[in-house]
């Protein structure tokens, strides 16, 4: 049976190719609501889309599969349509991994690998887990990127299958932090202390919004967070940018952020600075 009669016959969709731009909207207009969902099995699961050829998101050139599903709702956030798994595709486990078997020569020859992002990874921790055990039996190198807010969520078991994790730390200031994302801190905190713990590497992701979220107080007390966590391999410094706008306003949802500008290159200088001279690696 071919691939495509397989998600047939399992009432599953083709995984979608595409990019992380593309808008995904009332795919699966039947999907569970994404809050209640219990992903004990993780034979099936909604995801937006993946891209082949990624330089972005972990070493080597990478294949990224988006998954739908997010707790939180940042108000800087490029992809709103990857909070509901509505707005995705219903594929089955064993899709993604025929699929990344198909490119796994190529990416173990480029130094590469998979990463699982989204949306939140662990919405779907046994969908997410199966797929990185599989690519971890293909030797592939494995990532995830996450806000950490539902790492309780994860066994050790799980993060034996992760080479990275790409940890989005949306702010160092509590309050902050909720205001941004209309969720607590804490949990993310708990999360990276953990990984410290276990000695994962970690590549910590701060996006730097004018006006929001480059208060020198927000960006010292995440830089003070971090420097001394030694797993943490880099800090990166995502400006921001205007390329999600267009897909709140096709999804009807109240954009607060229509007016901020880019960050400017000294503002990035100026906090790159900061976690440096906290003792960081930043770039
Ligand atoms: S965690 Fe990511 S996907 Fe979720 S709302 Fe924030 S930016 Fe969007």
């Amino acid at each position: 049976m071919a691939a495509s009669d397989d998600a047939r016959a399992s009432g599953a969709a083709e995984i979608p190719e595409g990019n992380r731009h593309d808008l995904r909207h009332d795919l699966s207009p039947d999907a569970p609501d994404t809050a209640n969902y219990a992903d004990s099995e993780g034979a099936f699961g909604y995801v937006h889309s993946y891209e082949t050829g990624s330089r972005l998101d972990g070493p080597g050139v990478r294949i990224t599969l988006f998954v739908s599903g997010c707790p939180l709702r940042c108000q800087y956030c490029h992809n709103p349509d990857t909070w509901h798994f509505k707005d995705g595709v219903r594929v089955s486990a064993e899709q993604v991994i025929t699929r990344l078997r198909h490119f796994a020569p190529a990416l173990r020859a480029m130094g590469g690998g998979l990463t699982i992002s989204g949306g939140e990874a662990l919405v779907q921790v046994a969908f997410t887990g199966r797929i990185l055990r599989a690519a971890k039996s293909m030797g592939l190198h494995t990532a995830i990127e996450t806000s950490g807010y539902l790492g309780a969520r994860v066994t050790d078991d799980y993060l034996q299958q992760l080479d990275l994790v790409i940890l989005d730390i949306k702010s160092g200031d509590a309050e902050t932090y909720r205001c941004v994302t209309r969720q607590e801190l804490e949990p993310t905190l708990r999360f990276a202390r953990r990984l410290a713990e276990l000695n994962k590497p970690v590549w910590v992701r701060f996006t730097l919004v004018p006006g929001f979220t480059d208060e020198e107080t927000n960006v010292e007390q995440l830089a003070k967070f971090v420097a001394p966590l030694k797993n943490v391999e880099w800090v990166e410094v995502l400006p921001f940018h205007q390329l999600g706008a267009f897909k709140w306003k096709a999804l009807s949802l109240d954009y607060q952020l229509a007016e901020t500008p880019p960050a400017s290159p000294e503002l990035v200088a100026r906090v790159l600075g900061q976690f440096r001279d906290s003792g960081c690696r930043a770039r």
